[in-house]
C-alpha cells in the first residue's frame, strides 16, 4: 500500500502502531522484521518531535555553530583572530533538506518492509478497533496488538501561550528564518538552554528565567552551578527563582511580567517549560486506560496499558528521551513476537545537554542514594586533561558516584563531555568497583582520560 491508499473496507494487522516518532517508528520497524503485518498511523510527520522539532534539527544547528564556540575559545586564547559569521539562512535550508531526506529516507524504509502507512489521525473504537481519519476519509483497522506512542506537546500555562511570532515554543524557535537580536528564554531545562546557546552563537542577546534557584534542575548541583558560571562568562542575564506572570507581545515586543512586577522585553520569548504528553483525543476512555499526573498513560510493567495494548515512549512519562522511546519500543515488539516475557527492564539511561559546555548523566546521583548504603563521590577537573586544555575549553569536570564501593552514577560538565557518555553507561551497568578500573585500556590523550582520573581520584564521603 502507497502512503497515499485509503482503505474502504476493514483492515486487520498483528500490530497497529499510533505516531510515528522514534517510539512508533521503531516500533513498526522492529515488527515487521519479525514478520509481522504492520500499520503505522501518523497525523502530521514521519519521525515526530525528535526528528522534526527536537533532537535533530537542535543539533543540526548546534553542531554547525560549534566551530565558532572553539574559534571564540582559541581567540581569548590568543591563538586565533579575526570573525567567523554563521549564515542563518543556510543553516536554516540544511536544516531542512537533511530532515526532509530522512524522512523520504524512513518512508522508503518502511515501504520496503511491507508496512502500512496511514497519514490519517487515530482513535481508539473498542478493543482491537482503531479509526483512522483525515479531511473526508474515514476507515477502521483492527488489530492483535495495539502500540500507543503519540508523544507529547510543549507545556502550555495561561499567560504563557506562545503565538509562534514573538512567543515562540520548540517549533516556533525551529522555524526561525532570522535570529532576533535578543530573547527571552523561559525555562533553564535542556530545551531552553540548548536553544539559548544556539541563539546565542548566531549574535543574540539572552536572558534567561526560571523559577528555580538553578539552571539544569535534573542535574547534579555541582553541574549546574559549572554550567550557569560558564553561561554568565558569556554574559548571559540568567535570573534564577523568578515567578513569571505572564508573557505578551506588545508593539511586536515580547514583555514578560513577574509575580513580582518586575518587566523584561526582549525581541522574541522562548517558553521552554515542560511537556505534555498527548493523551487527550486518542480513545483511552474506550479501553478503561488510565492516565496520572498531566495525563501521562498509566502502564504495568511489561509497559501494558490494556491488554495487548502498549503505551510507550513520552506518552507514558517514565523518561521523556528519544532513544527511551526506542528502546521501550524494542521490547514490546519482542514481546509480542514471543521473544520475552519477563517484565520491562532497561539499564542506566543516559541523558545529554548538547552544546558547549555539555553536560552528560547516567545513574544515580547523590541526591538519588540517601540512606541507601555509604556513597561517595570522586572527581577530576578538566583543566587538567591535555584535550580540554587543546580546546581551550577547561572549565568542568567529571564527577563518580560511588555506592558501597561500586559506580552507581557518572556525570560531568564540559566542552564535549557527551563523547564517553556510552563508556560511562557501561561502566555504571556493570557496577565497577576499584578493581575493575584496569580492566579497559583508556586512550591517551583523550578526554576519556579525564573520566579514568575521576574513577581513580581519591574518594570523599558524603
Ligand atoms: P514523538 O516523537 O512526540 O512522536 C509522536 C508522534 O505521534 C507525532 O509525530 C504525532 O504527530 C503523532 N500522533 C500523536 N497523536 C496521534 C494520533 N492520534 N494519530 C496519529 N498520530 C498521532 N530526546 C533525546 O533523547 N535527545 C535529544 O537531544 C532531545 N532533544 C530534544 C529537543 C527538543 C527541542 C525537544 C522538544 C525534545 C527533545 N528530545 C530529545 C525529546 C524527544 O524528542 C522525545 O523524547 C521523543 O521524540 C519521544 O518520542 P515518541 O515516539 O514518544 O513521541
Amino acid at each position: 500500500m502507497t502512503s497515499s491508499d485509503f482503505p474502504s473496507e476493514k483492515r486487520s494487522y498483528g500490530l497497529v502502531v499510533v505516531g510515528a516518532g522514534p517510539g512508533g517508528f521503531d516500533a513498526a520497524l522492529e515488527a515487521a522484521g519479525e514478520g509481522i503485518k504492520v500499520a503505522l498511523v501518523e497525523k502530521e510527520l514521519l519521525g515526530g518531535t525528535c526528528l522534526n522539532v527536537g533532537c535533530i534539527p537542535t543539533k543540526l544547528y548546534l553542531g554547525a555553530t560549534s566551530p565558532v564556540e572553539e574559534l571564540e575559545a582559541q581567540s581569548k586564547a590568543k591563538v586565533a583572530k579575526g570573525e567567523i559569521e554563521i549564515d542563518f539562512n543556510a543553516l536554516c535550508t540544511k536544516k531542512d533538506r537533511f530532515i526532509a531526506a530522512t524522512r523520504k529516507a524512513m518512508e522508503q524504509k518502511a515501504k520496503n518492509l511491507g508496512i502500512d502507512i496511514y497519514r490519517a489521525t487515530a482513535k481508539i473504537l473498542e478493543p482491537g478497533k482503531v479509526e483512522v481519519s483525515r479531511p473526508g476519509e474515514t476507515a477502521v483497522l483492527e488489530y492483535e496488538n495495539l502500540v500507543l506512542a503519540t508523544g507529547s506537546h510543549p507545556t502550555v500555562f495561561p499567560g504563557l501561550e506562545p503565538d509562534n511570532e514573538t512567543i515562540l515554543d520548540n517549533t516556533g524557535f525551529l522555524s526561525l528564518t532570522e535570529m532576533p537580536e535578543s530573547l527571552l528564554v523561559i525555562g533553564a531545562g535542556f530545551i531552553g538552554l540548548e536553544m539559548a546557546q544556539i541563539a546565542h552563537r548566531t549574535g543574540c542577546r539572552i536572558t534567561v528565567v526560571d523559577a528555580m534557584d538553578r539552571v539544569a534542575v535534573y542535574e547534579d548541583p555541582e553541574v549546574s552551578k559549572a554550567l550557569q558560571g560558564i553561561f554568565k562568562r558569556r554574559k548571559w542575564d540568567i535570573r534564577l527563582g523568578v515567578k513569571v506572570r505572564s508573557v505578551s507581545a506588545e508593539n511586536g515586543k515580547a514583555v514578560l511580567r513577574t509575580e513580582d512586577g518586575d518587566e523584561l522585553v526582549a525581541d522574541k520569548a522562548l517558553i521552554a517549560i515542560g511537556r505534555r504528553p498527548n493523551s487527550s483525543g486518542i480513545g483511552l476512555e474506550a479501553l478503561g486506560i488510565e492516565t496520572a499526573g498531566p495525563g501521562f498513560v498509566k502502564v504495568n510493567e511489561n509497559l501494558e496499558a490494556a491488554a495487548n495494548v502498549y503505551a510507550i515512549g513520552d506518552l507514558n512519562g517514565h523518561i521523556l528521551l528519544a532513544h527511551a522511546a526506542s528502546h521501550q519500543a524494542g521490547y514490546v515488539v519482542r514481546r509480542i513476537a514471543g521473544k520475552t516475557d519477563g517484565p520491562y527492564e532497561h539499564g542506566p539511561v543516559p541523558s545529554i545537554l548538547y552544546g558547549s559546555p555539555e553536560t552528560m548523566r547516567v545513574g544515580s546521583m547523590p541526591a538519588d542514594l540517601e540512606g541507601k548504603g555509604k556513597v561517595e563521590t570522586s572527581s577530576f577537573p578538566l583543566v587538567a586533561n591535555p584535550i580540554a586544555q587543546a580546546y581551550a575549553s577547561t572549565q568542568g569536570f567529571v564527577k563518580v558516584i560511588w555506592l558501597d564501593g561500586k559506580v552507581a552514577g557518572i556525570t560531568a560538565v564540559g566542552h564535549h563531555v557527551s563523547g564517553f557518555t556510552t563508556a560511562a553507561a557501561m561502566i555504571v551497568q556493570e557496577g565497577w568497583t576499584e578493581n575493575d578500573i584496569h580492566k579497559v585500556v583508556f586512550p591517551h590523550p583523550s578526554l576519556d582520560e579525564a573520566l579514568l582520573g575521576a574513577l581513580k581520584a581519591d574518594k570523599q564521603a558524603l
